[in-house]
């Protein structure tokens, strides 16, 4: 069913951004050269020590210089392959890297400047003015925009920026993120908004965005279903989808001294890229039969479009100054690379996931339901005119069951409305009518007013619902008459040809540069001697020259291969070390016995590399808790030979098949006792109700103060307490003659405290 392009291989393209103000003011070295007509960027090494080195060459299939405009490399580059993607086809497009070097500046460009806008905005522009010319043709749009970000992946559009998306795996469509979310766009305007949204939400997560960007990946999709009417006389649906990914910035992370959550963030920031980078060496290599696709999130997302089901084009960016010579060498190779990388693109016909489908199919569903609606209003309006329900009876009876409905025309609506509401007045005014009877018939001419109205809401309802789908099924044809529109199409057209040509040119400059080895070959009939050895020598120097370069080349990628691995065992020595710790941990501070239960329950989840723990009962979604089984004999649950014999011979509980026992309860012993009333010695009972009759004859001895061990109280005590009936305040309701001598009111006395002390008379 699919129609497949003939293999074709990663197109790679190359821009190098314009020295920035920083590298100007500091009067850095320019040591990357540009020749656009060639496509081939030559890289000079500026240090003295290697003034006899020849410069490295790498060829390309376009190279843009820091003049090159972001609609110049459109129309050569990336408009093709979104040509290709509005045909059915799945199209990528990687931005790559040093930060800093314009893969932003690609991919988006500058916001509000039209000049500046890069690829994704003009893709955007693009696809609509494609279906605003089409015919015959329904569309539907959908963009997404993720993240990833330490092998998490995050959708940007989602409300919960906390939630981390899945990958998941489907033989029919391959590898998609689980729960992604997706819109529906009608036009420029709402997609460029997904798009700042999207943007909103990156830059709201961290608290630096240049960081951020630099070590996040984003990708946004858009994807673009095409029904047609197909020769066969039934509509066929092509799907392509474009991803738009700006990568990672690819320096090397310093790795040094990183401990804890940094050293884990240094492991996986650049896990995706050298996934991608080993992706890319298996791809071209030839000899390896596996390619390590799964080894992180990234090649898993865009596996299709290395070796797969896409058309691709990687941007490669670099900068032009001597300071990041390094980088820009590594990307250039890396880039290389990623030629050689061949992708059998097919269109998508008829995948069973198409949304377009289900719109469609949507679509008629409700329609069927409207004019079903349509046929029974018919039919009521004629069974009115027929004097039939003019009581409004039958019209509450279909009102209720076909509250789904729907109605196009207000006059129907309009009319039911004046006659209920003449009979509702009608019965106000009928005053034959019992008070009773008459609310009742008013509620239930207002239920029926309610019920229509609740009617007419749904009708309404299904109305908009199917005019806002239909609004999203993009059709085009309707200003392909328009002049402008008309001129539109050939400047672009013609912007394609001269792009076709300058292409074509290119490719034959790259032949003639390697014909003319040959030609000095074929050239072997020499006049002279002399002549000959001209020749011959003029060949040599070429092809030492070419043997140089080559060398160079190992050497150099000898280098940066023994330094990669270098980094490599660093992050490994690091990460053995940090096992180390974890290890002796676990031997000393956790029991062997447990470490044995949860080794036994962890295994691993190849769908996203974690480990995760078998729960200790299995049960299945689906299934409900599963109810312990009833012993063959007729016990409550199985029992072992050894607890019947020991249940019938003893009557342990322990062996008992129901292990709930009943049991009487026991109390608790009492610890407190019942309150009683403090006992008064009839003495002072006595003496209160004395002092209570009469207050003014009160006599308050203290002599019960003085133990017959204490000491004698002094004299002058015994001589004021003599005085005390003046002396004493008059609160209390005393009355008796002292008896004793001493009181502690004196106060003359330093000895006696003051209170007054009751004593039995
Ligand atoms: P990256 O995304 O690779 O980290 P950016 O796209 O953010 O880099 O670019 C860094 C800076 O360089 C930005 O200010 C951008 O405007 C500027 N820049 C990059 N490429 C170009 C170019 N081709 N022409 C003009 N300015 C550029
Ligand atoms: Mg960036």
């Amino acid at each position: 069913m699919s129609k497949s392009k003939s293999p074709e291989t990663v197109k790679v393209v190359v821009r190098c951004r314009p020295m920035n103000e920083k590298e100007q003011a500091n009067k850095f070295e320019r040591v990357v050269s540009v020749d656009v007509k060639l496509g081939q960027i030559v890289v000079r090494n500026p240090r003295e020590a290697s003034a006899s080195e020849s410069p490295k060459v790498f060829t390309f299939d376009s190279v843009y210089d820091w003049n090159s405009k972001q609609i110049d490399l459109y129309d050569e580059t990336f408009r093709p392959l979104v040509d290709s993607v509005l045909l059915g086809f799945n199209g990528t497009i990687f931005a790559y890297g040093q930060t800093g070097t314009g893969k932003t500046y690609t991919m988006e460009g500058v916001r509000n400047d039209p000049e500046k806008r890069g690829v994704i905005p003009n893709s955007f522009e693009h696809i609509f003015t494609h279906i605003s010319r089409s015919q015959n043709q329904q569309y539907l749009v959908r963009a997404s925009y993720l993240e990833i970000y330490q092998e998490e992946i995050k959708d940007l559009l989602s409300k919960n920026q906390a939630h981390r998306l899945e990958l998941r795996e489907r033989p029919d469509t391959g590898v998609y993120v689980k729960d992604l979310s997706s819109f529906v766009t009608k036009s420029v305007r709402e997609i460029e908004h997904v798009m700042n949204v999207g943007n909103q939400n990156r830059s709201v997560g961290s608290t630096n965005m240049n960081e951020h960007s630099s070590r996040s990946h984003a990708i946004f999709v858009i994807t673009v279903e095409c029904s047609e009417l197909g020769v066969d006389g039934e509509n066929h649906i092509r799907v392509g989808k474009l991803n738009l990914v700006d990568l990672a910035g690819s320096e090397r992370q310093s790795k040094t001294g990183a401990k804890g959550e940094r050293l884990k963030e240094a492991t996986k920031i650049n896990l995706s890229l050298s996934a991608l980078g080993n992706v890319i060496s298996a791809l071209v290599d030839g000899r390896s039969s596996h390619i390590p696709y799964r080894d992180s999130k990234l090649t898993r997302l865009l596996q299709d479009s290395l070796g797969g089901n896409a058309c691709t084009v990687m941007v490669a960016n670099i900068g032009p100054a001597s300071y990041n010579m390094e980088e820009t060498l590594t990307t250039l190779r890396y880039s290389n690379r990623a030629k050689n990388i061949k992708n059998k693109p097919r269109i998508n016909e008829d995948p069973k996931d198409a949304l377009l489908r289900e719109f469609q199919e949507e679509i008629a569903r409700l329609k069927g339901q409207l004019q079903n609606r349509s046929g029974e209003k018919k039919k009521r309006k004629q069974r009115r005119r027929a004097g039939e329900g003019s009581d409004g009876e039958d019209l509450e009876g279909e009102t209720e069951d076909d509250d789904e409905d729907g109605d196009d025309k207000g006059d129907y609506w309009g009319e039911q409305q004046e006659k209920l509401e003449r009979e509702r007045k009608a019965i106000m005014e009928d005053h034959s009518l019992v008070a009773e009877e008459k609310v009742r018939l008013l509620k239930k001419k207002e239920k029926k007013m309610e019920d229509l109205r609740r009617e007419r809401e749904a009708g309404e309802m299904l109305t908009a619902k199917v005019k806002a789908m239909e609004s999203k099924l993009l059709v085009g044809g309707k200003n392909i008459v328009d002049h402008t529109n008309e001129q539109q199409k050939i400047l672009q057209q013609r912007r394609h040809e001269i792009a076709e040509q300058k292409h074509r040119e290119r490719e034959m400059q790259q032949e003639m540069e390697s014909r003319d080895e040959e030609t000095l070959e074929l050239k072997e009939t020499y006049t002279s001697l002399q002549q000959e050895v001209d020749i011959k020598t003029k060949k040599l120097k070429k092809l030492f020259a070419k043997l140089q370069a080559v060398k160079a080349e190992i050497h150099d990628i000898q280098e940066a291969h023994i330094r990669e691995r270098q980094e490599l065992e660093q992050t490994q020595n690091e990460l053995t070390r940090d096992l180390k710790l974890k290890h002796q941990i676990i031997e000393n501070f956790i029991p062997l016995e447990e470490k044995n239960k949860i080794v036994s329950r962890a295994y691993i989840d190849e769908e996203d590399e974690h480990w995760k723990m078998q729960p200790i009962t299995r049960i299945e979604d689906d299934q409900p808790m599963r109810t312990r089984p009833l012993s063959a004999v007729g016990y409550r649950r199985p029992l072992c030979h050894h607890a019947r014999v020991a249940m019938m011979m003893k009557p342990d509980t322990r062996y008992k098949a129901e292990n709930i026992q009943i049991l009487d309860m026991d109390l608790p012993t009492r610890t407190t006792i019942d309150y009683q009333e403090p006992e008064f010695a009839p003495t002072v009972a006595a003496a209160l109700r004395d002092a209570l009759r009469d207050e003014d004859e009160i006599q308050v001895d203290a002599f019960g103060f003085y133990s017959t061990s204490g000491p004698t109280p002094p004299a002058s005590a015994i001589s004021s307490l003599k005085k005390t009936k003046s002396g004493r305040p008059r609160t209390g309701k005393m009355s008796s003659s002292p008896k004793s001598p001493f009181s502690p009111s004196s106060p003359g006395s330093p000895l006696y405290p003051q209170c007054r002390g009751l004593v039995p008379k």
